[in-house]
Protein backbone atom coordinates (compact mmCIF):
# COMPACT_ATOMS: atom_id res chain seq x y z
CA UNK A 1 0.00 0.00 0.00
CA UNK A 2 1.45 3.42 -1.44
CA UNK A 3 1.61 6.67 0.70
CA UNK A 4 1.40 10.26 0.00
CA UNK A 5 2.66 12.55 2.22
CA UNK A 6 2.02 16.32 2.24
CA UNK A 7 3.70 18.76 3.60
CA UNK A 8 1.82 21.64 4.47
CA UNK A 9 -1.61 21.81 5.52
CA UNK A 10 -3.20 25.34 3.88
CA UNK A 11 -5.01 25.93 0.93
CA UNK A 12 -2.56 23.35 -1.09
CA UNK A 13 -2.33 20.71 1.24
CA UNK A 14 -5.20 20.45 2.61
CA UNK A 15 -7.11 20.50 -0.50
CA UNK A 16 -4.94 17.87 -2.15
CA UNK A 17 -5.69 15.25 0.53
CA UNK A 18 -9.15 15.87 -0.15
CA UNK A 19 -8.39 15.65 -3.79
CA UNK A 20 -6.57 12.38 -3.37
CA UNK A 21 -9.10 10.99 -1.69
CA UNK A 22 -11.94 12.23 -4.32
CA UNK A 23 -10.23 11.07 -7.62
CA UNK A 24 -9.19 7.65 -6.32
CA UNK A 25 -6.20 7.07 -3.82
CA UNK A 26 -6.56 4.15 -1.89
CA UNK A 27 -3.04 4.35 0.03
CA UNK A 28 -2.03 6.28 2.74
CA UNK A 29 -2.39 10.15 2.95
CA UNK A 30 -0.12 12.05 5.60
CA UNK A 31 -0.60 15.41 6.05
CA UNK A 32 2.12 17.45 7.86
CA UNK A 33 1.61 21.22 9.40
CA UNK A 34 3.42 23.05 12.12
CA UNK A 35 0.56 25.23 12.58
CA UNK A 36 -1.51 24.04 15.52
CA UNK A 37 -5.05 25.19 14.31
CA UNK A 38 -6.94 22.89 12.18
CA UNK A 39 -6.45 24.08 8.80
CA UNK A 40 -7.87 27.63 8.53
CA UNK A 41 -8.75 30.00 5.34
CA UNK A 42 -5.86 32.72 5.11
CA UNK A 43 -7.82 35.55 3.52
CA UNK A 44 -9.86 36.26 6.76
CA UNK A 45 -7.21 37.36 8.54
CA UNK A 46 -6.47 40.75 7.56
CA UNK A 47 -10.25 41.27 6.38
CA UNK A 48 -13.30 40.19 9.14
CA UNK A 49 -11.18 39.02 11.37
CA UNK A 50 -9.07 41.66 12.50
CA UNK A 51 -12.33 43.72 13.24
CA UNK A 52 -12.93 41.40 16.08
CA UNK A 53 -12.43 42.45 19.32
CA UNK A 54 -12.91 39.14 20.87
CA UNK A 55 -10.64 36.65 19.22
CA UNK A 56 -13.67 34.68 17.25
CA UNK A 57 -12.71 31.07 15.56
CA UNK A 58 -10.91 30.82 12.52
CA UNK A 59 -12.51 29.59 9.46
CA UNK A 60 -11.73 25.67 8.90
CA UNK A 61 -11.26 24.51 5.62
CA UNK A 62 -12.58 21.43 5.86
CA UNK A 63 -14.25 20.33 9.76
CA UNK A 64 -12.04 18.00 11.36
CA UNK A 65 -14.30 14.78 11.22
CA UNK A 66 -13.41 14.97 7.36
CA UNK A 67 -10.13 14.26 7.76
CA UNK A 68 -11.37 11.01 9.62
CA UNK A 69 -14.37 10.19 7.45
CA UNK A 70 -11.09 10.43 4.71
CA UNK A 71 -8.57 8.29 6.50
CA UNK A 72 -6.46 11.23 5.94
CA UNK A 73 -3.59 11.32 9.13
CA UNK A 74 -3.48 15.27 10.12
CA UNK A 75 -0.13 15.64 11.96
CA UNK A 76 -0.86 19.45 13.46
CA UNK A 77 2.11 21.65 15.33
CA UNK A 78 4.38 19.11 13.68
CA UNK A 79 7.39 20.56 11.73
CA UNK A 80 8.97 18.01 8.33
CA UNK A 81 12.82 18.97 9.72
CA UNK A 82 14.07 17.00 7.29
CA UNK A 83 13.81 15.11 4.04
CA UNK A 84 15.78 12.21 1.63
CA UNK A 85 15.20 11.83 -1.83
CA UNK A 86 16.87 8.55 -2.10
CA UNK A 87 15.35 6.81 0.58
CA UNK A 88 12.18 8.91 0.33
CA UNK A 89 11.79 9.47 4.19
CA UNK A 90 10.73 12.68 6.15
CA UNK A 91 12.26 12.72 9.79
CA UNK A 92 9.60 14.59 11.74
CA UNK A 93 9.92 17.66 14.90
CA UNK A 94 7.95 14.80 16.81
CA UNK A 95 10.81 12.55 16.34
CA UNK A 96 9.20 10.39 14.08
CA UNK A 97 9.88 9.43 10.52
CA UNK A 98 7.65 8.98 6.98
CA UNK A 99 8.44 6.97 3.68
CA UNK A 100 6.98 8.10 1.09
CA UNK A 101 5.89 7.01 -2.51
CA UNK A 102 4.56 10.57 -3.67
CA UNK A 103 5.33 13.68 -1.58
CA UNK A 104 3.77 16.92 -2.34
CA UNK A 105 5.43 20.02 -0.63
CA UNK A 106 2.59 22.81 -0.05
CA UNK A 107 5.11 24.14 2.40
CA UNK A 108 3.68 27.94 1.22
CA UNK A 109 5.35 30.90 1.93
CA UNK A 110 6.48 32.96 5.13
CA UNK A 111 6.31 36.88 5.57
CA UNK A 112 9.35 38.49 4.61
CA UNK A 113 11.16 41.19 7.66
CA UNK A 114 13.03 43.28 5.98
CA UNK A 115 16.06 44.15 7.60
CA UNK A 116 14.98 47.81 9.56
CA UNK A 117 17.34 48.34 12.55
CA UNK A 118 14.86 47.72 15.41
CA UNK A 119 12.65 45.87 13.71
CA UNK A 120 13.13 42.74 15.98
CA UNK A 121 13.82 44.00 19.04
CA UNK A 122 11.04 46.53 19.54
CA UNK A 123 7.68 46.06 20.65
CA UNK A 124 4.50 45.92 18.85
CA UNK A 125 5.88 44.99 16.01
CA UNK A 126 3.80 42.44 13.60
CA UNK A 127 3.96 40.38 10.72
CA UNK A 128 0.40 38.68 9.37
CA UNK A 129 0.33 35.30 7.87
CA UNK A 130 -0.77 32.85 10.33
CA UNK A 131 -3.85 32.72 12.73
CA UNK A 132 -0.96 32.97 15.62
CA UNK A 133 0.22 36.31 13.97
CA UNK A 134 -3.97 37.34 13.67
CA UNK A 135 -3.81 36.83 17.54
CA UNK A 136 -0.80 39.37 18.68
CA UNK A 137 -2.28 41.79 16.53
CA UNK A 138 -5.80 41.54 18.47
CA UNK A 139 -4.16 41.25 21.73
CA UNK A 140 -2.00 44.09 21.05
CA UNK A 141 -4.99 45.94 19.81
CA UNK A 142 -7.24 46.37 22.95
CA UNK A 143 -9.53 49.28 22.95
CA UNK A 144 -8.01 50.53 19.90
CA UNK A 145 -9.26 53.83 19.10
CA UNK A 146 -6.90 56.28 18.81
CA UNK A 147 -4.05 54.30 18.59
CA UNK A 148 -1.39 55.07 16.30
CA UNK A 149 -0.54 52.32 13.56
CA UNK A 150 2.34 52.59 10.78
CA UNK A 151 1.76 50.06 7.97
CA UNK A 152 5.13 49.29 6.25
CA UNK A 153 3.99 48.41 2.52
CA UNK A 154 0.81 49.16 0.73
CA UNK A 155 0.33 45.87 -1.13
CA UNK A 156 -2.92 44.05 -0.72
CA UNK A 157 -2.07 42.69 3.00
CA UNK A 158 -1.10 46.07 4.11
CA UNK A 159 -3.85 47.65 2.66
CA UNK A 160 -6.89 44.91 3.65
CA UNK A 161 -4.82 45.76 7.09
CA UNK A 162 -5.09 48.88 7.14
CA UNK A 163 -8.85 49.41 5.79
CA UNK A 164 -9.66 46.62 9.44
CA UNK A 165 -7.24 48.62 11.63
CA UNK A 166 -8.84 52.48 10.71
CA UNK A 167 -12.01 51.32 11.47
CA UNK A 168 -11.19 50.55 14.79
CA UNK A 169 -8.30 52.74 15.19
CA UNK A 170 -8.98 56.23 12.54
CA UNK A 171 -4.77 57.04 13.14
CA UNK A 172 -3.57 54.38 10.37
CA UNK A 173 -0.68 55.64 7.96
CA UNK A 174 0.94 53.53 5.35
CA UNK A 175 4.68 53.47 4.38
CA UNK A 176 5.12 52.69 0.76
CA UNK A 177 8.82 52.68 -0.76
CA UNK A 178 7.79 52.34 -4.15
CA UNK A 179 5.98 55.79 -5.88
CA UNK A 180 2.45 53.87 -5.86
CA UNK A 181 0.30 51.47 -3.83
CA UNK A 182 0.19 48.35 -5.49
CA UNK A 183 3.22 48.41 -7.22
CA UNK A 184 4.01 44.84 -7.72
CA UNK A 185 0.98 43.71 -8.13
CA UNK A 186 -1.84 46.04 -9.27
CA UNK A 187 -1.62 48.47 -12.56
CA UNK A 188 -1.22 52.32 -11.81
CA UNK A 189 -5.07 52.65 -12.59
CA UNK A 190 -6.34 50.96 -9.63
CA UNK A 191 -3.29 51.55 -7.47
CA UNK A 192 -5.07 55.49 -7.79
CA UNK A 193 -8.24 54.18 -7.21
CA UNK A 194 -7.03 52.33 -3.55
CA UNK A 195 -4.92 55.59 -2.77
CA UNK A 196 -8.13 57.55 -2.85
CA UNK A 197 -10.39 55.37 -1.41
CA UNK A 198 -7.68 55.30 1.98
CA UNK A 199 -7.08 58.82 2.11
CA UNK A 200 -11.26 59.74 1.92
CA UNK A 201 -11.13 57.01 4.44
CA UNK A 202 -8.75 59.32 7.21
CA UNK A 203 -5.62 56.76 6.47
CA UNK A 204 -2.46 58.83 5.71
CA UNK A 205 -0.42 57.44 2.47
CA UNK A 206 3.14 57.99 2.07
CA UNK A 207 4.40 56.60 -1.28
CA UNK A 208 7.98 56.67 -2.42
CA UNK A 209 8.51 56.56 1.79
CA UNK A 210 10.84 53.53 3.54
CA UNK A 211 11.20 52.68 6.81
CA UNK A 212 14.59 53.52 8.15
CA UNK A 213 14.43 51.94 11.52
CA UNK A 214 12.38 51.64 14.45
CA UNK A 215 13.08 52.69 18.16
CA UNK A 216 11.73 51.60 21.84
CA UNK A 217 11.69 55.26 23.51
CA UNK A 218 10.18 55.42 26.65
CA UNK A 219 6.99 56.99 25.03
CA UNK A 220 6.39 53.81 23.26
CA UNK A 221 8.00 52.84 19.43
CA UNK A 222 8.54 54.95 16.48
CA UNK A 223 9.12 54.47 13.43
CA UNK A 224 11.17 56.91 11.05
CA UNK A 225 10.91 57.29 7.60
CA UNK A 226 13.09 58.08 4.92
CA UNK A 227 11.18 61.63 4.35
CA UNK A 228 12.27 62.32 7.60
CA UNK A 229 9.50 62.22 9.55
CA UNK A 230 9.16 59.85 12.56
CA UNK A 231 5.72 58.52 13.12
CA UNK A 232 4.51 57.19 16.57
CA UNK A 233 3.02 53.37 16.61
CA UNK A 234 1.55 52.04 19.11
CA UNK A 235 1.52 49.29 16.39
CA UNK A 236 3.51 48.22 13.24
CA UNK A 237 2.49 46.12 10.57
CA UNK A 238 5.10 44.99 8.02
CA UNK A 239 3.69 43.82 4.86
CA UNK A 240 6.04 43.85 2.19
CA UNK A 241 5.83 40.59 0.79
CA UNK A 242 6.53 36.83 1.11
CA UNK A 243 9.34 34.45 0.57
CA UNK A 244 9.03 30.95 -0.49
CA UNK A 245 9.46 28.39 2.21
CA UNK A 246 11.46 26.34 -0.09
CA UNK A 247 14.19 24.43 2.78
CA UNK A 248 12.62 21.17 2.60
CA UNK A 249 13.01 21.47 -1.17
CA UNK A 250 17.00 22.68 -1.08
CA UNK A 251 17.40 19.51 1.30
CA UNK A 252 16.00 16.83 -1.16
CA UNK A 253 18.04 18.57 -3.79
CA UNK A 254 15.16 20.16 -6.21
CA UNK A 255 15.51 22.73 -8.74
CA UNK A 256 15.20 26.74 -7.01
CA UNK A 257 14.37 29.59 -8.76
CA UNK A 258 11.97 32.22 -7.00
CA UNK A 259 10.16 28.92 -4.93
CA UNK A 260 10.33 25.01 -6.36
CA UNK A 261 10.17 25.29 -9.87
CA UNK A 262 8.26 22.26 -11.18
CA UNK A 263 7.14 21.15 -15.16
CA UNK A 264 3.75 21.64 -16.83
CA UNK A 265 2.48 18.81 -14.51
CA UNK A 266 4.00 20.16 -11.12
CA UNK A 267 6.63 17.90 -10.42
CA UNK A 268 9.83 19.31 -9.30
CA UNK A 269 13.55 17.98 -10.26
CA UNK A 270 13.17 15.03 -8.09
CA UNK A 271 11.09 12.01 -9.14
CA UNK A 272 8.07 11.69 -7.06
CA UNK A 273 8.45 14.82 -5.22
CA UNK A 274 5.69 17.45 -6.44
CA UNK A 275 5.51 20.94 -5.78
CA UNK A 276 1.67 23.01 -5.73
CA UNK A 277 0.64 26.86 -4.24
CA UNK A 278 2.63 29.85 -2.71
CA UNK A 279 6.08 28.20 -2.76
CA UNK A 280 6.12 26.38 -6.59
CA UNK A 281 7.44 28.35 -9.50
CA UNK A 282 5.68 27.66 -12.47
CA UNK A 283 5.62 27.91 -16.47
CA UNK A 284 1.56 29.78 -17.56
CA UNK A 285 0.98 28.63 -20.85
CA UNK A 286 -1.51 31.35 -21.39
CA UNK A 287 0.41 34.28 -20.33
CA UNK A 288 3.74 32.27 -21.58
CA UNK A 289 5.68 33.56 -18.68
CA UNK A 290 7.19 31.66 -15.11
CA UNK A 291 5.65 32.71 -11.98
CA UNK A 292 4.75 31.81 -8.65
CA UNK A 293 1.31 32.95 -7.80
CA UNK A 294 0.05 33.75 -4.18
CA UNK A 295 -3.41 33.20 -4.34
CA UNK A 296 -6.34 30.82 -2.82
CA UNK A 297 -7.76 29.98 -5.83
CA UNK A 298 -4.32 28.98 -7.54
CA UNK A 299 -3.16 26.88 -4.26
CA UNK A 300 -6.77 25.15 -4.77
CA UNK A 301 -6.53 24.38 -8.70
CA UNK A 302 -2.87 23.20 -8.15
CA UNK A 303 -4.23 20.55 -5.41
CA UNK A 304 -7.09 18.99 -7.67
CA UNK A 305 -4.17 19.03 -10.26
CA UNK A 306 -1.19 17.36 -8.28
CA UNK A 307 -3.99 15.03 -7.10
CA UNK A 308 -4.62 13.62 -10.74
CA UNK A 309 -0.67 13.22 -11.89
CA UNK A 310 0.16 11.59 -8.76
CA UNK A 311 -2.73 8.77 -9.87
CA UNK A 312 -1.56 9.06 -13.21
CA UNK A 313 -3.60 10.76 -15.12
CA UNK A 314 -0.93 13.41 -17.06
CA UNK A 315 -2.44 16.84 -16.42
CA UNK A 316 -0.75 20.31 -17.50
CA UNK A 317 -1.83 22.77 -15.25
CA UNK A 318 -2.68 26.09 -16.98
CA UNK A 319 -5.98 27.79 -14.82
CA UNK A 320 -7.13 30.92 -15.39
CA UNK A 321 -5.76 33.27 -12.30
CA UNK A 322 -8.18 34.80 -10.43
CA UNK A 323 -7.57 36.90 -7.07
CA UNK A 324 -10.18 39.07 -4.81
CA UNK A 325 -9.64 42.04 -1.96
CA UNK A 326 -11.80 43.34 0.29
CA UNK A 327 -11.66 46.75 1.64
CA UNK A 328 -14.51 48.70 3.69
CA UNK A 329 -17.21 48.50 1.27
CA UNK A 330 -15.10 48.11 -1.55
CA UNK A 331 -14.87 44.08 -3.34
CA UNK A 332 -12.16 44.09 -5.54
CA UNK A 333 -12.39 40.80 -8.29
CA UNK A 334 -9.39 40.23 -10.45
CA UNK A 335 -9.25 37.44 -13.16
CA UNK A 336 -6.25 36.83 -15.55
CA UNK A 337 -2.64 38.75 -15.55
CA UNK A 338 -2.40 42.28 -16.62
CA UNK A 339 1.38 41.73 -17.18
CA UNK A 340 2.39 43.70 -21.22
CA UNK A 341 -0.70 45.32 -21.60
CA UNK A 342 -0.66 47.74 -24.18
CA UNK A 343 -4.38 49.01 -23.71
CA UNK A 344 -6.70 49.35 -20.99
CA UNK A 345 -10.66 50.29 -21.00
CA UNK A 346 -12.51 51.78 -18.30
CA UNK A 347 -16.11 51.34 -17.84
CA UNK A 348 -17.95 52.75 -15.30
CA UNK A 349 -21.41 51.80 -14.86
CA UNK A 350 -23.37 54.99 -14.28
CA UNK A 351 -25.98 54.48 -12.08
CA UNK A 352 -23.74 53.35 -9.19
CA UNK A 353 -21.28 54.88 -7.47
CA UNK A 354 -17.86 53.06 -6.84
CA UNK A 355 -18.92 50.67 -9.57
CA UNK A 356 -16.60 49.58 -12.60
CA UNK A 357 -14.25 47.83 -14.32
CA UNK A 358 -10.87 47.83 -16.10
CA UNK A 359 -10.08 45.75 -18.94
CA UNK A 360 -6.92 44.92 -20.19
CA UNK A 361 -5.78 44.10 -23.83
CA UNK A 362 -2.50 43.06 -25.82
CA UNK A 363 -3.18 44.68 -29.09
CA UNK A 364 -7.39 43.37 -29.22
CA UNK A 365 -6.68 39.94 -26.87
CA UNK A 366 -7.76 40.69 -23.23
CA UNK A 367 -5.45 39.54 -20.82
CA UNK A 368 -7.32 40.62 -17.27
CA UNK A 369 -9.98 42.59 -15.81
CA UNK A 370 -10.48 44.49 -12.85
CA UNK A 371 -13.82 44.27 -11.12
CA UNK A 372 -14.98 47.05 -8.57
CA UNK A 373 -18.29 46.14 -6.55
CA UNK A 374 -18.82 45.04 -10.18
CA UNK A 375 -19.35 40.46 -10.18
CA UNK A 376 -21.06 41.13 -13.55
CA UNK A 377 -17.56 42.16 -15.02
CA UNK A 378 -16.24 39.66 -12.93
CA UNK A 379 -17.88 36.73 -14.79
CA UNK A 380 -18.32 38.38 -17.98
CA UNK A 381 -14.55 39.32 -18.09
CA UNK A 382 -13.78 35.46 -17.32
CA UNK A 383 -15.93 34.16 -19.72
CA UNK A 384 -14.47 36.16 -22.65
CA UNK A 385 -10.68 35.35 -21.54
CA UNK A 386 -11.26 31.67 -21.53
CA UNK A 387 -13.39 31.67 -24.63
CA UNK A 388 -10.64 33.73 -26.23
CA UNK A 389 -13.38 36.43 -27.11
CA UNK A 390 -12.76 39.23 -29.56
CA UNK A 391 -14.22 42.46 -27.40
CA UNK A 392 -15.30 45.66 -29.13
CA UNK A 393 -13.40 48.26 -26.62
CA UNK A 394 -15.59 51.20 -27.68
CA UNK A 395 -18.52 49.39 -26.95
CA UNK A 396 -17.52 48.39 -24.20
CA UNK A 397 -16.21 51.46 -22.85
CA UNK A 398 -19.80 52.92 -23.20
CA UNK A 399 -21.68 51.81 -20.34
CA UNK A 400 -25.27 52.65 -21.95
CA UNK A 401 -24.60 49.15 -23.81
CA UNK A 402 -25.87 46.51 -21.47
CA UNK A 403 -23.20 44.26 -20.12
CA UNK A 404 -24.39 40.91 -21.79
CA UNK A 405 -21.85 38.68 -24.02
CA UNK A 406 -23.61 39.28 -27.41
CA UNK A 407 -23.97 43.08 -26.78
CA UNK A 408 -20.37 43.78 -26.48
P1 LIG B 1 0.40 28.58 2.98
O1 LIG B 1 -0.99 29.05 3.22
O2 LIG B 1 1.54 29.51 3.20
O3 LIG B 1 0.62 27.28 3.89
C1 LIG B 1 1.82 26.60 3.95
C2 LIG B 1 1.79 25.73 5.20
O4 LIG B 1 2.97 24.93 5.22
C3 LIG B 1 1.81 26.55 6.49
O5 LIG B 1 0.68 26.23 7.25
C4 LIG B 1 3.13 26.12 7.17
O6 LIG B 1 2.96 26.00 8.57
C5 LIG B 1 3.39 24.77 6.54
N1 LIG B 1 4.81 24.40 6.52
C6 LIG B 1 5.82 25.01 5.86
N2 LIG B 1 6.98 24.36 6.05
C7 LIG B 1 6.70 23.29 6.85
C8 LIG B 1 7.47 22.24 7.40
N3 LIG B 1 8.77 22.12 7.15
N4 LIG B 1 6.85 21.32 8.19
C9 LIG B 1 5.52 21.40 8.44
N5 LIG B 1 4.75 22.38 7.93
C10 LIG B 1 5.32 23.32 7.15
N6 LIG B 1 -5.35 34.98 -1.45
C11 LIG B 1 -6.45 35.24 -2.21
O7 LIG B 1 -6.63 34.60 -3.26
N7 LIG B 1 -7.34 36.20 -1.83
C12 LIG B 1 -7.19 36.92 -0.69
O8 LIG B 1 -8.01 37.78 -0.38
C13 LIG B 1 -6.06 36.65 0.14
N8 LIG B 1 -5.89 37.29 1.32
C14 LIG B 1 -4.86 36.93 2.14
C15 LIG B 1 -4.74 37.53 3.39
C16 LIG B 1 -3.72 37.17 4.26
C17 LIG B 1 -3.61 37.81 5.60
C18 LIG B 1 -2.76 36.19 3.85
C19 LIG B 1 -1.64 35.80 4.77
C20 LIG B 1 -2.87 35.60 2.60
C21 LIG B 1 -3.92 35.96 1.73
N9 LIG B 1 -4.06 35.37 0.48
C22 LIG B 1 -5.15 35.65 -0.29
C23 LIG B 1 -3.05 34.43 -0.03
C24 LIG B 1 -3.43 33.00 0.26
O9 LIG B 1 -3.80 32.85 1.60
C25 LIG B 1 -2.26 32.12 -0.10
O10 LIG B 1 -2.07 32.18 -1.50
C26 LIG B 1 -2.52 30.67 0.32
O11 LIG B 1 -2.57 30.58 1.72
C27 LIG B 1 -1.42 29.76 -0.20
O12 LIG B 1 -1.65 28.48 0.28
P2 LIG B 1 -0.46 27.43 0.42
O13 LIG B 1 -1.11 26.20 0.97
O14 LIG B 1 0.30 27.35 -0.83
O15 LIG B 1 0.56 28.04 1.49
Amino acid sequence: NKTCAIVGASHAGANCAMELRKQGWEGAIVLIDADENLPYHRPPLSKAYLSLTDGGDFNPLFAAERYEEENITLAQGVTVTAADATSKTLALSNGTSVKYDALVLATGASAFVPPIPGIDTCSGVHVLRSAKDALAIQAGFKNAKDKNIVVIGGGYIGLETAASLQKMSGKVTVLEREERLLARVAPAALAHFFQELHTAKGVTIKTGVSAQDILQTKDGTTVTGTDGVTYPADLVLVGVGVRPNSVLAEKLGTTLENGIKVNEQLQTSVANVYAIGDVAQFYHPRYQKWMRLESVQNAVDQARAVAANILGIPTNYNALPWFWSDQYHIKLQMVGLSHGYTDLVVRKEDDKEDCFSIWYFKDDALLAVDAVNNGKAFVLGTKFIKNNTLVDKEKLADASIPFKPNTL
